[in-house]
Parts: C-alpha cells; sequence; structure tokens
C-alpha cells in the first residue's frame, strides 16, 4: 500500500519511521500541506494520510477519488476539516485516531492555565534580561477556585480531575451527554451553559467543532461570564467567535485568554512564519495583548501521542489493506 503523507515534520517522519517496522506499508512523506493544488501529488498511491490543517472538502475528494484514492487516514482526533458527505458519496472511507494521548492535551491546558494564572512566560524573559522585579507578576491560588469545563470527553475529563484532584478546585462542567465517569473525577454538572459561565472564574473548552458549537463563544456568551474571567481553549479555534473575544479583551472583560488554537490558524500554524507578514489583522490584534497567551497548536506534541498516532494511523491502513473494517472509522451521523 502506498500512502501520500501530506503536511509532513520531520517528527512525523521520526516516530512513523520508527513504528513502520513491517507492515509493507510505503509512506511517500510530502511537506505540502493537502488542497486542491497539491491533489495531483498523489497519483499513483492508494490513500492520503493528513493533520489537522490539511484542507479536505468536497473539491479535494473528489479529485482524489478521480485518482483512484479512496481512503483518508487523519492522524489526530478531530475530523472537522473532512467533508464526511462528499466522501461518503464519493466512496472513499476515513478513518482518524481517537484518543492517542488526551493526558498530553488535558496536562497542556493545566500547563497553560498555570502559565497565565502565575505569570512563568512574563518571568522567563524578564528574568533572562537581568530584571529580578516581582513588579506585575502577582498571581492567585487555583486551590478552591471554580474551572468550568465544556465537554466532558477524554481530554475534558482529564484536565477537570487534575484541577481538582491534584489542585482541590471546585470543577464544573457542562456537555449535552454527560459522563458517568464525572464523578468519581471530582467533576460536578450543571444544568446549563450560561450556569457554567456565570459561576467559572476559569473556563476550558474542550468539545469538539462542529455546526453546532462553531463560534459557541460569542458575544452573548462571553457576556455571562464573570468580570475577569480567564478563557483557555485547547480544542479548535472555531470554537471562538474572535471578533467578539477582541471586544471582550479591550473592555477589559476577560482577565486573560490562552489559546493553542486559533480559527484562522491554517495561514500560519506548523510554519516558520518570523519574517512573514500578518495579513490576519485579527489574529496580529490578539498576539498584541499582554493577557493573550498564544501557543502553535502544540498540546498534542509529545513522545507518547505521536508513538500512539503513528500506531494507530499505520494499523488503520493496514487493516485498509487487508480489506479489514477499522474500529476508527469517521461515519457521518
Ligand atoms: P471526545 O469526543 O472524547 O469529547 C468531546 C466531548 O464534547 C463529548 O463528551 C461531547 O459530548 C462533548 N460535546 C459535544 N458537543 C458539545 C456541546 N455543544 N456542548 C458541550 N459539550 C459538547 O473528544 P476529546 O478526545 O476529549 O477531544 C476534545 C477536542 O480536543 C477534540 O475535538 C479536538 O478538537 C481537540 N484536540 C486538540 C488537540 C491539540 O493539540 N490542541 C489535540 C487533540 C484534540
Amino acid at each position: 500500500m502506498k500512502v501520500a503523507f501530506y503536511s509532513s515534520k520531520k517528527y512525523d517522519i521520526d516516530s512513523f519511521g520508527d513504528a513502520n517496522g513491517n507492515t509493507g506499508i510505503e509512506l511517500n512523506f510530502l511537506e505540502s500541506r493537502l488542497e486542491k493544488s497539491t491533489v495531483p501529488l498523489a497519483a499513483g498511491h492508494d490513500a492520503v494520510c493528513i493533520f489537522v490543517n490539511d484542507y479536505c472538502d468536497a473539491d479535494v475528494l473528489e479529485g482524489l477519488a478521480n485518482l483512484g484514492v479512496k481512503y483518508v487516514a487523519l492522524r489526530c482526533a478531530g475530523f472537522n476539516n473532512v467533508d464526511l458527505q462528499a466522501a461518503e458519496r464519493l466512496g472513499v472511507e476515513v478513518s482518524r485516531v481517537p484518543a492517542y494521548s488526551p493526558e498530553a492535551v488535558a496536562e497542556f491546558a493545566v500547563g497553560m492555565i498555570m502559565t497565565i494564572v502565575r505569570k512563568y512566560h512574563k518571568a522567563y524573559s524578564r528574568v533572562r534580561e537581568g530584571n529580578f522585579l516581582l513588579d506585575g507578576l502577582l498571581g492567585f491560588n487555583l486551590f478552591q477556585k471554580t474551572i468550568g469545563i465544556i465537554g466532558t470527553g477524554k481530554i475534558g475529563l482529564l484536565t477537570g480531575k487534575i484541577l481538582a484532584k491534584g489542585f482541590g478546585c471546585n470543577v464544573i462542567a457542562y456537555d449535552l451527554y454527560p459522563s458517568k465517569q464525572a464523578d468519581e473525577c471530582g467533576i460536578r454538572y450543571v444544568d446549563t451553559l450560561e450556569e457554567l459561565l456565570r459561576q467559572s472564574d476559569i473556563v476550558s473548552l474542550h468539545c469538539p467543532l462542529t455546526d453546532g458549537t462553531k463560534y459557541m463563544i460569542n458575544d452573548t456568551t462571553l457576556g455571562q461570564m464573570k468580570k475577569g474571567v480567564i478563557l483557555i481553549n485547547t480544542s479548535r479555534g472555531a470554537l471562538i467567535d474572535t471578533a467578539a473575544l477582541i471586544n471582550a479583551l479591550k473592555s477589559g472583560h476577560l482577565g486573560a485568554v490562552g489559546l493553542d488554537v486559533y480559527e484562522k490558524e491554517s495561514a500560519y500554524f506548523f510554519a516558520d512564519s518570523s519574517a512573514k507578514i500578518i495579513y490576519d489583522d485579527n489574529f496580529a490584534r490578539l498576539l498584541s495583548f499582554y493577557n493573550v497567551f498564544v501557543s502553535g497548536h502544540q498540546a498534542f506534541l509529545t513522545v507518547e501521542a505521536l508513538k500512539k498516532i503513528a500506531d494507530t494511523t499505520l494499523q488503520n491502513l493496514q487493516d485498509r489493506a487487508n480489506g479489514k473494517r477499522s474500529p476508527n472509522l469517521v461515519e457521518r451521523k
């Protein structure tokens, strides 16, 4: 089986190289992102392997199907970048890695909270310049603060558990489908999203991006949050309406924001843009706030997660090669 591996980075080549012992799968590592103009690179392959910012809309899927490429292996959990309706129509199968390391993302989310609350990032640069003043570095204890978790799947539950059991926070949650494990994680559900937003000192987003969750954080929901609230997003950028976020930052309503994802991140993330002009004014504005911390979609990036991603993706591809139905196929609901 020949696989065109789009958007490949050195860490992918290393982790997939290590995991691809004798599977018989030939991986062709391409630097390009999958989009309409790069579809021809998939010619002669049986499948494509893609990541979070590859485009897999109806046009791309049609192009792939015309080349005889009828399998898309996502090497991530989210599948919001694939048009599943078009895939079904064209007979293209789609697989993903549903749970590669919830720990990687949950631990990163908690680290982001700590960074913002205790200002590690500011202390690091200050001390390196020989400035040991503590002014401006005042934080607060997480102990007994109320943390609101939106989405209690694998990552949300673990984030809540670390904060409840490790820090002694009062962790509340909202999910359309509450989990039976929440109680043992020290997490208590509230009935509505509004209730969660009104009570939380820190809100952390952990639900997937769907038609129903796009811009769930908007003017109205930001207005329901406490003044001075900290908002953390390690899930998907488009859960937040950026224009509304900027207004809430400018008015001083939001205390601070931590973002590992951004709604239009595909223009900049996973590349060195240090010598490029940022044309996205909203993104440039976000980067300019003293109380906004942005990382470049990094939460998944641990040794353990990369190994699990490689193992599961290769197993999905092997299942396809052997005519077996993979348990990780993504189906349209
Ligand atoms: P999951 O499927 O286990 O859990 C998602 C939860 O969200 C489910 O319990 C679901 O019921 C809930 N949900 C759906 N719609 C909701 C709504 N409208 N309101 C409240 N809850 C809702 O997913 P997971 O593995 O925990 O991952 C969560 C998200 O994290 C993924 O969708 C992905 O976008 C993101 N993620 C980011 C990174 C990163 O590197 N930053 C890495 C992995 C995953």
